[in-house]
């Protein structure tokens, strides 16, 4: 691709004759040629085209050739363009003009050798070629970066997540209950948990098969976060048929309130069971613990506690909510 690209060269010069010199000697060269006879005419052109290399004639009426590059300096779009100045004067000069982009300015001296000339242009496009290539391989890297960024952010984002259920998974229920409780500890806020375990379950996947036990995992899952509502950072899967809500800011009457509405709303989903021994349908038992976190009372403890409420519910007839709230037992002592 870059081997089609043509250079463009401006010929700056208030002398037709010197243009029309300088234009023959570009022409057996692979190069466009654009001329322009004043510093003005040059600038516009400069504005509208893509310049790879401008010679510069010194001595100029009206606007001589250092005041074009200093205009050129003062522009981000064109202060890179590579400027070869041509001028009849000592080669003082070459102290006048400072500030330009480095190594982007050479001087040629009147009467111009002609070898020279094409050898100092050759040197200057090859290095604006190699300038090209180089911006191309950095933006292609950048986009290969960039894709590579997002492909990350997916995987971590796969990586918190139950593959299954598409709910947070037990990594981020450990860390999210972690914080939760540190919060809540601080502000001194109710913490409720909700365990939630699906009755019978091995006998469904016995019944049906495991593909449509995964397919009512997937219900029942749908259910909770859309019965819990209030955002997906607190329904996670907890084991095979256990799921774990977790509740800041929850007291003990609305964790009850939550917990109930996911039990009615899984039985009304209707996902017939034929080998439950307590419904024609799929139900879940749910156990409860609420506390304020604080000194008195162990993290682990709070989970143990819903945990062993679960199985309360389990013993006690299943489809049901049991909890306990510590809060008030501690209280009373
Ligand atoms: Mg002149």
């Amino acid at each position: 691709m870059e081997n089609e690209y043509i250079s463009t060269v401006l010929i700056v010069d208030d002398t037709e004759a010197n243009l029309i010199a300088l234009s023959a000697l570009l022409e057996s060269e692979d190069v466009n040629v654009l001329q322009a006879r004043s510093g003005n005419e040059a600038l516009k052109i400069i504005l509208t085209n893509k310049i790879d290399i401008i010679l510069l004639d010194v001595q100029m009426p009206d606007m001589d050739g250092f005041e074009v590059a200093e205009i050129l300096r003062g522009n981000n779009k064109t202060k890179t363009i590579p400027i070869i100045f041509i001028t009849a004067i000592s080669k003082e000069e070459e102290y006048i003009f400072k500030g330009y982009e480095l190594g982007a300015v050479d001087y040629l001296y009147k009467p111009i050798r002609n070898e020279l000339l094409k050898s100092k242009i050759k040197v200057f496009l090859r290095l604006n070629k190699q300038a090209k290539i180089i911006e191309e391989k950095n933006s292609k890297l950048e986009m290969i970066i960039n894709e590579l960024k997002e492909k990350k952010d997916e995987i971590s984002r796969l990586a918190r997540l139950d593959g299954l259920t598409g709910v947070f998974n037990r990594r981020v229920f450990d860390e999210n209950f972690g914080n939760e409780w540190a919060r809540c500890f601080r502000n001194k806020k109710y913490l409720s948990v909700i365990m939630i375990d699906i009755d019978f379950f091995k006998q469904y996947n016995d019944t049906y098969g495991h593909l449509v036990g995964d397919d009512a995992l997937i219900l029942v899952a749908k259910e909770i976060v859309k019965t819990v509502g209030r955002s997906y950072d607190e329904v996670f899967r907890y084991g095979g048929e256990e799921f774990v809500v977790l509740l800041p800011n929850t007291d003990y009457q609305g964790a009850i309130f939550i917990a109930e509405n996911i039990r009615k709303n899984i039985e009304k989903l209707e996902i017939e069971h034929r080998n439950s021994e307590i419904a024609k349908y799929l139900t879940v038992s749910l156990g409860i613990s609420t506390c304020v976190p604080s000194d008195n009372i162990e993290k682990m403890t709070l989970l143990d506690i819903a945990d062993n409420m679960l199985y309360d519910a389990k013993r006690s007839g299943r489809n049901r909510t049991t909890g306990k709230n510590l809060d008030k037992l501690m209280n009373n002592i």
